[in-house]
């Protein structure tokens, strides 16, 4: 400890290191995560570099999902890491942060992918699965065999499912059948497994359903023309009569308050998305402002610049110390709804003022591809909406301040 005091101190007053050198863990936050995990993590990066990075642009513009590397991802094990049954090493909510963070920072489209197959879809089995259910989709769902997606979101209901949720569930004997339409649900028009929550028109409880496709009365339609992740293949789906047996329905959820362990859980991963999503966009505006000339000098040396840099990293600072606590928490088996919702709701936020300002230090070409800058300037829409707007993750911390719900 003395030891890494002196040697900070005296580089700090002897020798600063000029601020294009500095990584954006500006606080070494990430030494908190163990040599394994470092290890790990670096490993990590250096696929995301080479195979992931430099083919975002290409599929964003043809609005494709990367599909080609869901086996490659399986390999690493990004999928399922957070459960026993699937995890490949030891590793802690604050590793697995980290590894949705620097996914992001690549491609949001690509970290979506997996925050909807592995975060949402696996986790809801995870969660409200039996031992059986578990046993039989997490093994394939973390190799890759299969895609998994998670449907929630209506047409006419988003940030009201818990009250709103329309479509409908019912008992028949050993089979249910279900009735209804779902908006925007990642991988839905491709997916081998759809997590289709429903209300049991016996109790009026959301129940959660495995829906193995193709199947009769499912049909699942790209959502097309998208401007913000556009690499996602989001879908509108339609349930006409879709029947499931009840060994497919997920044993252990009995209501929306379980669904929502599953949503507490997902909603600080994509606090870490919203995270990469902002160093993604900061990293392409530095480069950018070393190597654009203005009035004769690179506009990296220009105070103002340097005002929106500075600013820059405070946020994605601060939002680094939040994920850190909240999965932290997690760690600790003390994360509550409201840690999530800050979480998400405070670095969504900033991630929205970063890539904005990014943009702002890119001039025009801020708005192009090419410049490494607009692609996440695009996509932080849709991460700010997502898992729960702005306003309902606020209004979810509002209630714990207050004890008084003020959803409507
Ligand atoms: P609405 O709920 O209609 O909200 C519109 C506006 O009204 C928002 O600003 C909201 O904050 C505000 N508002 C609503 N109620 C209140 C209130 N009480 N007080 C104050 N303001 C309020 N869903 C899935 O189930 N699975 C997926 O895989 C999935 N993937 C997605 C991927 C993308 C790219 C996108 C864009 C969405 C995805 N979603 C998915 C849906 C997403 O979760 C919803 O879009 C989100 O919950 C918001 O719902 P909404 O779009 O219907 O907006």
């Amino acid at each position: 400890m003395t030891t890494t005091l002196t040697a900070t101190t005296s580089a700090a007053t002897t020798d600063p290191a000029p601020a294009d050198l500095l990584d954006v863990d500006f606080y070494d936050f990430q030494t908190r995560l163990t040599d394994t995990e470092q290890h790990a993590l670096r490993g990590i990066r250096a696929f995301l570099d080479t195979e992931v990075r430099p083919f975002a642009d290409e599929h964003w513009e043809r609005a494709e999902s990367p599909r080609r590397l869901v086996p490659q991802i399986a390999e690493l094990g990004l999928y399922g890491n957070a459960f026993p049954e699937t995890q490949q090493f030891d590793n802690s909510a604050v590793f697995r942060g980290w590894v949705a963070m620097e996914i992001s920072r690549a491609d949001p489209s690509t970290a979506t992918f997996i925050g909807v197959h592995s975060g949402l879809a696996m986790t809801a089995i995870a969660v409200g699965g039996s031992d059986e259910q578990k046993a039989e989709w997490l093994p394939i769902l973390a190799a890759g065999e299969q895609v998994a997606a998670f449907g929630l979101t209506e047409p006419g209901h988003g940030s009201d499912t818990a009250k709103g949720l329309e479509t409908t569930a019912e008992r028949r004997g050993q089979e249910w059948v279900l009735n209804g339409a779902k908006r925007w649900i990642g991988n839905g028009a491709f997916a081998d497994l759809v997590v289709i929550w429903a209300r049991d028109v016996a109790d009026d409880q959301v129940k959660g359903f495995l829906v193995r496709t193709p199947t009769a009365g499912f049909t699942g339609t790209k959502i097309e023309r998208k401007q913000s992740l556009r690499a996602v293949e989001n879908a509108d789906i339609v349930l006409e009569n879709v029947v499931v047996a009840e060994s497919d329905r997920l044993q252990r959820i009995d209501s929306f308050r379980d669904l929502a362990v599953v949503l507490r859980l997902t909603r600080a991963d994509v606090a870490w998305q919203a995270l990469g999503v902002a160093v993604g966009a900061y990293e392409g505006a530095l480069a950018y402002a070393k190597q654009r000339m203005q009035f004769g000098k690179p506009i990296a040396s220009f105070q103002l610049v340097q005002q929106k840099l500075a600013d820059s990293l405070a946020d994605i600072t601060a939002s680094i110390a939040l994920c850190m606590r909240v999965s932290q928490l997690q760690d600790e088996g003390e994360q509550r709804d409201h840690h999530s919702a800050m979480a998400k709701a405070f670095v969504t936020k900033r991630m929205r003022e970063v890539v904005a300002r990014s943009r702002e230090i890119c001039g025009g070409n801020g708005i192009q591809l090419d410049y490494g800058v607009a692609r996440y300037f695009a996509d932080a829409e849709a991460v700010y909406t997502f898992e729960g707007t702005y306003d309902m993750n606020s209004l979810i911390v509002g209630r714990a301040i207050t004890g008084i719900p003020a959803f409507v």
